[in-house]
């Protein structure tokens, strides 16, 4: 389960539960009157118990074992915007399978373990992971705005890596001191569950490193949230002198509806750069028809689609895995039927190795 501490993105989150709709109480935006941003707010009402998930789906009470089992190993967590998108009464659904805690998750399966990266020999400073070359990963915020059951960071230690404003001070400086580092990517969690204003005060310092070329996003909240995009991100985002990549979450072309084609519009004409990943997931997109489908609805959104990961062996998640073999024969049924540019690259993570293994 994903332990929270003092972060230095993280206490609007934690804030955003508690706070007044009037904001009243906040100390941590600019106007002390202010409301809270929409999307603060519908990360606040986000579902978080299992039974009421069942129960607005129109699930059967059998489900609701498994769900609270599940729940019980990694909390849910689902905004109602993505749960818009789902089709009530069906168990089945491709969206809903990605959020839905089964009692599947408490087996124990062989070589699925709590931390398949082994991330944990890669953390020079707290907050960072530094395992390829040229760019680095920043856990920018600990918080996701959905929980999915997939996750290869359900057993994440953030509370180990969510550092204080002083400590990013000395994280930032392994960025500044290694002129080799070309791109920062911020990720978390969702880098994106953070507040503009913090966003905004680390931009600043990161594009202030002059061998910083490039910042890189990877986040599902415009997905899930898509208000996420609003005027105040945009207004950081737009500003900076770093080049811009977005790479967004969706395994599944039902996630695609008109807001989040028009929140990627809005970063698009920011400036960003979008790509796509997505994980293999069984009974979710793992047919030629379901990938050939998202390929083909995130390029009307204005994304190409960049990696198709195997699944990590995540403890809890070994119901998901879809065998090498039958991944390689879907993309290869891929390239039968989509242009090479909306074939995305599959590839598995392998601890130690420089670089994302293609398949
Ligand atoms: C995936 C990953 C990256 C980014 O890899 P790309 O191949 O450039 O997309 C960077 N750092 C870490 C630790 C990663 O896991
Ligand atoms: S949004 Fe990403 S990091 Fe957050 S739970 Fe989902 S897969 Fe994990």
């Amino acid at each position: 389960m994903i332990t929270r501490s003092p972060a230095l993105l993280q206490r609007h989150d934690e804030d955003s539960k508690t706070r007044p709709v009037d904001g009243s109480a906040s100390s941590d935006e600019a106007e002390p009157l202010a409301p809270p941003p929409a999307w603060q707010a519908q990360l606040a009402s986000a579902i978080r118990d299992p039974a009421e998930l069942c129960r607005r789906l129109g699930l059967s009470e059998a489900w609701r074992p498994g769900a609270e089992a599940g729940h019980a190993l990694f909390e849910v967590r689902v905004p109602e915007a993505f749960l818009a998108r789902m089709r009530p009464g069906d168990p089945t659904d491709p969206l809903l399978r990605q959020v839905l805690p089964l009692g599947e998750e408490a087996l124990a399966a062989p070589g699925y373990v709590a931390d398949p990266l082994e991330e944990a020999a890669h953390t020079p400073a707290r907050g960072l992971i530094h395992k390829y070359a040229g760019r680095v990963l920043l856990i920018t915020s600990p918080a996701c705005a959905v929980n999915c059951r997939y996750c290869f960071r359900r057993h994440f230690p953030y509370g180990d890596n969510s550092p204080s404003r002083a400590q990013w001070e000395q994280t930032l400086d392994h960025l500044r001191t290694d002129p080799t580092l070309i791109e920062a990517i911020l990720s978390g969690g969702d880098p994106l569950a953070a507040s503009d204003r913090q966003l905004a005060w680390l931009v600043e310092r990161l594009e202030a490193i002059p061998h910083l070329r490039r910042l890189r996003l990877h986040t599902r909240l415009p997905v899930v949230i898509p208000d996420r995009v609003d005027d105040a991100l945009l207004d950081w985002l737009g500003a900076t002198r770093l080049q811009k990549v977005i790479v967004v979450h969706i395994n599944h072309a039902n996630e695609i509806d008109d807001a989040v084609i028009k929140a990627c519009a809005r970063l698009k004409a920011a400036g960003a750069t979008l790509l796509n990943q997505s994980v293999l997931l069984r009974g979710i997109n793992d047919s030629v028809d379901a990938l050939a489908a998202l390929s083909e609805r995130l390029f009307e959104a204005g994304v190409l689609p960049y990696y198709l990961h195997q699944l990590d062996p995540v403890a809890g998640a070994a119901h998901f895995d879809v065998p090498d073999f039958d991944a390689r024969e879907l993309v290869a049924g891929l390239r039968e039927v989509l242009p090479g540019f909306l074939v995305p690259k599959l590839v598995r993570e392998i601890p130690g190795e420089g670089s994302k293994t293609p398949l």
